[in-house]
């Protein structure tokens, strides 16, 4: 272990989220247009450059890693990269090794994923009516998530259900959804829609379902007990009483939490995002490739925590995308 990475607003830097691929097997309407155009194969860190670049982090001192994407389990030989992370799970440097999946190949990785030693995953769902699950997808089955679902917790996998906003969409379903968690004991968060990257078709101020509208309709089929627990994140928790859940709410686009922020992306080619609001990034790619040192990419680490902003720049308030990122979600994994 080498000295703990601490920003200059005196934030301990120990979560990592990266993204292996920025290609999916879905093309969901608030995340991708259906004619992406992904990078080039050489852009991409090789696995073995992400293992050299995650295990940099964890030597400094991250214990939580999230692999994301695109979609994480469509990348290539995707369980050599985990098993190489779970040596890291062993030696203890690493608290948690967990993944955000859209569930669709679920299916094949759930047991080797367990036996790696991830015991978390957090799949996306955002309706449980098949129809409407193809409209927003536009590629994906629903029945092939829920058989995801099924091998995680035959697995031993704990199953959190992230589901997006989206007015119209699934409002509709917010209490047949809530239900159908808590069936499963799985735990349940919302996400509010963000203005990423130029679609081309969707307006997402359409799609936007504001997720204080959200809790207000919660509240009125169940008691929501607000939870003091804080992961760092932008999300705020409540227990409902009737049914023990616990209930997330991800608000990207508020100011609230930037003061606890933990965490830094890393994307698929290795770029380093210090805040998912902001467009600065540090190249950690050159670093990493221009020697066979760890050195120069531990110095180039340190100099990227040293510009972590202290807060984020989106601003929905007048109902306009002032804050509007070029970046898909899918490139900096959400
Ligand atoms: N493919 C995986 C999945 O869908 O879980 C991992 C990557 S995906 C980019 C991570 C999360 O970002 C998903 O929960 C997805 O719903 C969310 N997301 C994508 N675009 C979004 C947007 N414009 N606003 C809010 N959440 C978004
Ligand atoms: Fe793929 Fe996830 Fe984006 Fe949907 S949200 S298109 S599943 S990366």
């Amino acid at each position: 272990m080498t000295a703990p990475l601490i920003d200059p607003f005196q934030r301990r830097i120990d979560y990592l989220r990266v993204s292996v691929t920025d290609r999916c097997d879905f093309r969901c309407v608030y995340c991708m247009s259906e004619d992406m155009t992904f990078l080039p194969k050489k852009e991409l860190l090789t696995l073995e450059e992400l293992d050299r670049m995650c295990s940099a982090f964890v030597k400094m001192g991250v214990e939580k890693l999230r692999i994301t994407g695109g979609e994480p389990l469509v990348r290539r030989n995707i369980m050599t990269f985990f098993r190489a992370m779970s040596r890291h799970l062993e030696s203890g440097a690493l608290k948690e090794l967990t993944l955000t999946t859209n569930g669709s190949q679920l299916h094949r990785f759930a047991q080797d994923l367990y036996d790696c030693g991830v015991r978390r995953v957090n799949i996306s769902l955002d309706t449980i009516d098949e129809d409407k699950f193809a409209k927003i997808t536009r590629w994906g089955a629903l029945k092939n998530v829920l058989r995801g679902i099924d091998a995680a917790q035959a697995a031993g996998l704990r199953v959190k259900i992230n589901a997006v906003a989206l007015k119209g969409i699934n409002e509709p379903e917010l209490i047949q959804i809530t239900q159908w968690c808590a069936e499963r004991d799985m735990d349940l968060t919302w996400i509010e829609v963000m203005p990423m990257g130029d679609l081309g078709n969707e307006d997402r101020l359409d799609q936007y379902w504001s997720l204080k509208d959200l809790r207000k309709s919660l509240a009125e089929h169940y008691t929501l007990n607000e939870l003091e627990e804080r992961t760092g994140g932008p999300a705020r928790y409540v227990q409902l009483q009737e049914t023990g859940q616990k209930i997330g709410f991800i608000t990207p686009l508020t100011h609230n939490f930037c003061e606890s922020c933990n965490r830094v992306r890393l994307t698929c080619t290795g770029q380093l995002y210090m805040c998912l609001g902001q467009e600065d990034d540090a190249d950690l790619r050159s670093a990493l490739r221009g020697s066979e040192s760890d050195r120069p990419l531990e110095e180039a680490i340190r100099a990227a925590i040293r510009l972590k902003p202290k807060g984020h720049d989106f601003d929905y308030s007048r109902q306009a995308v002032d804050g509007q990122m070029s970046r898909h979600m899918s490139h900096t994994g959400g």
